[in-house]
């Protein structure tokens, strides 16, 4: 059974503080009258004894509140003193008429506010019953009403101390609540702040990356080592509407294979694209509209990569708990969806800049800059490895005439049809470009020149035997003369390679075009 009152988490005042020098005055009190009253020796030494022993309890307390033992003893010790030493006291010093009945308050009040209602309650008691034993003996008819208005008073003050204390003790266990949810709350927002910040470092790496592999590892590794999801991917959407893993994260080991996935095995995935809305599914069993990395999976988040509005994917994170993301998880999941779908988005505008920088718009073929590029490189491959290398160049035979009689647009549809007809008739390393006008050059890496002469004869003879639908013109047939040059034998550098396959084509149409010639 509990005798205390529990109180070591006290806001209040030290109580211990304020009782100790009531109890220093109380001493006082009864030094001054062991000294100055007039009592006979045997009533002397119980004066000595009540203040060795008062002494010895102050003691008790100062030793009590320097934490060297429970100040709850020396609170029980001061009340069992008291109920031994306070009617005695009482009874030296003048029994009903003695003003040290008052002592009995202080022991009511100190018991009110350390010990739990009932005990204080019985301590009370008993003090009363130990007074009107001492006075009981003095109690004359006249001197009842102030008898009872002392005990009355006693009881009164009793109930009030109790219950303020009570009251007390309510208010600040509440108040201590409220700390303790502030202080959490505190210490979960500086967490979330933590965490978001490393986000943001993290995140905004992925803002400077340039190309699209990069800004998936990235990404997955912000997944992997940030978030520390242990199973995750990210789905892309190309333009068909087929879904490709590009990463897949389980059991610890990534794997950035492009692999193709069912567009009906995940069902679930064309819904958050279509609608761009994440999904969270808190028990996948059962389900066969979702298809999971891991057999164990049981709940799984899915966000949308949107980025201005169009979504290309998404990023997938699985647990194997039930239920097992919060709110916090999916905010964190967003974020780097956000970032990684901005990215990706950015790395494709690069990509597509790069692309214009280098190629040429109305026959969808590389322009003479990057022409001038890929020439070097090669030509440098070709010198290292010891490797042949030919340039076919092909123009188009009485051009002039044709935009002359058609106009520039019919030419340009011409050029275009030309382009995929050259495309036809080469290989996949090969390289083609326009080199101005209505001229075209082929790079044709490890390929000698009585090849490359054959590659020329077929585009020559593929062009001849086409009709070209050539929009208001109607069919139109078109010839070209082509000029090859190979390496090592027609020179070693850029501009000989270039200038001997200028001159076979001035050559080829010197004897009459729709000719392959060489020097
Ligand atoms: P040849 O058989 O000697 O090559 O005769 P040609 O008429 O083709 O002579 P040339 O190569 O000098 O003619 C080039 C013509 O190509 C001039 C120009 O009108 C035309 N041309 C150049 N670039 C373009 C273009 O982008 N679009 C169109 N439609 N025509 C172009
Ligand atoms: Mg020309
Ligand atoms: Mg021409």
């Amino acid at each position: 059974m509990k005798l205390f009152l529990d109180r070591h988490k006290t806001l209040l005042p030290r109580v211990d503080v304020i009782y100790l020098l009531t109890r220093l005055m109380t001493l006082t009190g009864i030094a001054w009258f062991t000294f100055f009253g007039d009592y006979p020796s045997s009533e002397t030494t119980f004066f000595h004894i009540l203040i060795g022993t008062f002494m010895l309890q102050l003691a008790v307390f100062g030793l009590a509140m320097r934490d060297r033992f429970d100040v709850k003893l020396a609170y029980f010790l001061s009340i069992v003193y008291d109920l031994i030493f306070v009617p005695m006291f009482i009874y030296y010093t003048g029994g009903l008429d003695s003003s040290f009945y008052l002592l009995m308050y202080l022991t009511a009040s100190v018991a009110a506010y350390v010990l739990t209602f009932w005990f204080g309650i019985a301590v009370s008691a008993l003090l009363v019953v130990a007074y009107l034993a001492v006075v009981y003996s003095e109690v004359t008819l006249q001197s009842w009403f102030g008898l009872s208005m002392r005990i009355g008073f006693l009881w009164v003050y009793y109930l009030a101390i109790s219950y303020a204390s009570e009251y007390l003790r309510r208010s600040e266990k509440r108040l201590l609540k409220v700390f303790d949810t502030l202080n959490m709350r505190t210490s979960e927002l500086e967490k979330s702040q933590a965490q978001l910040e490393i986000m943001y470092e993290n995140t905004r790496i992925l803002g400077s990356m340039l190309d699209t592999t990069g800004v998936i590892k990235e990404t997955s590794r912000i997944l992997a080592d940030v978030l520390q999801l242990e199973r995750f991917a990210m789905i892309l959407g190309d333009a068909k509407g087929n879904f490709l893993y590009r990463v897949r994260h389980e059991s610890g080991r990534t794997n950035f294979h492009l692999k193709a996935v069912e567009a009906a095995d995940i069902t679930l995935v064309g819904k958050v694209c279509q609608m761009d809305e994440p999904i969270t599914v808190k028990d996948i069993a059962g389900r066969d509209d979702y298809l999971p990395l891991g057999e164990r999976t049981r709940s799984v988040m899915i966000v949308p990569l949107t980025a201005h509005g169009r979504t290309m994917g998404v990023l997938v994170a699985e647990n194997d708990r039930p239920d097992g993301f919060g709110e916090k998880e999916h905010q964190m999941l967003s974020v780097v969806a956000r970032s990684a779908a901005m990215a990706l988005e950015n790395a494709e505008l690069h990509r597509r800049t790069e692309e214009l920088t280098i190629s040429d718009e109305l026959t969808d073929t590389y322009n003479y800059r990057y022409f001038v590029q890929k020439l070097e490189e090669e030509k440098r491959r070709a010198l290292r490895y010891d490797l042949p290398l030919s340039l076919i160049m092909v123009d188009i035979d009485w051009f002039k005439k044709l935009n002359d009689t058609y106009g520039h647009e019919v030419g340009n549809i011409v050029l275009k049809r030309l382009s995929m007809l050259i495309k036809d008739c080469i290989r996949d390393v090969d390289m083609f470009f326009r080199f101005g006008g209505e001229e075209f050059v082929i790079i044709l890496p490890q390929t000698p020149l009585s090849e490359a002469r054959r590659i020329g004869d077929r585009i020559r003879e593929h062009v001849e035997g086409t009709i070209i639908e050539a929009g208001s013109a109607g069919k139109l047939k078109i010839t070209v003369s082509c000029g090859v040059s190979s390496f090592p034998e027609n020179g070693k550098s850029q501009d000989e390679l270039l200038s001997v396959a200028d001159q076979a084509l001035y050559r080829a149409k010197g004897e009459g075009r729709n000719l392959v010639r060489s020097i």
